[in-house]
């Protein structure tokens, strides 16, 4: 994405080369997102997933450390007070972020990592690191996405309207982003980014 990026003297900028390693998989609640990841995690542990902070109750089969870390609000507020989250945002009631220190450390190590965030998150990492690239998976249908979001029948239907409504507004955010995905078929989609983050297959 973007324009190749020389340090002064032509040669390329390791730290570009290495922020370009950070990518950003984005996209309205439903679309399958914990779903492509799960794929990636499983078929390619070379990849590095960050493991975000979340003030939501674990869904059953979620486990803490692996989906998410589950934290209380004085959790969440210390991590927030002390900088230790490159971003954060209130999703549906309940606040998620990413831990920094472990995100940097990989770059640093050169390995390819993959952040599963929402788009108020996607914008700041866009802020912090404008060479990340930033993904959308994008639904195949508005009717597919609520036909998903309604049959996961883990929420409740006030937390389902108030996905829905998130939803609307993400979908609209899409030309942001630097690369579409739609979600036809979860093989197709982690292939194709697999393939944009250069990872072998
Ligand atoms: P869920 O509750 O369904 O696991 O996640 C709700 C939304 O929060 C999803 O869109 C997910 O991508 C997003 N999310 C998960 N972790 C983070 C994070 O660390 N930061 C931000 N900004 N959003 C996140």
């Amino acid at each position: 994405p973007g324009a190749p990026n020389t340090a002064p003297g032509g040669s390329p900028s390791s730290h570009d080369s290495m922020l370009r390693r950070l990518t950003v998989l984005s996209g309205p609640s439903g679309v399958g997102k914990s779903t492509v990841v799960a794929e990636i995690r499983r078929a390619h542990p070379e990849v590095w997933l960050s493991v975000s902070v979340t003030t939501r109750p674990p869904r059953p089969g979620e486990t803490h450390g692996v989906q998410y870390y589950f934290v209380d609000d004085a959790g969440f507020d210390r991590l927030v007070a002390e900088g230790e989250l490159l971003e954060w945002a209130e999703f549906a009631g309940n606040r998620y972020g990413t831990p920094r220190r472990p995100v940097v450390e990989r770059l640093a190590a050169g390995r390819p990592v993959l952040l599963e965030i929402d788009l108020q998150g996607a914008r700041q990492v866009r802020r912090a690191m404008p060479e990340a690239m930033l993904v959308f998976l994008a639904p195949p249908s508005w009717e597919e996405l609520v036909r998903r979001l309604v049959g996961r029948g883990t929420e409740p239907a006030d937390v389902i309207e108030r996905r829905l409504a998130a939803a609307r507004v993400e979908l609209a955010a899409e030309k942001e982003f630097d690369v579409t995905l739609v979600n036809t078929s979860v093989q197709d989609v982690c292939h194709e980014l697999l393939t944009l983050m250069a990872v072998r297959q």
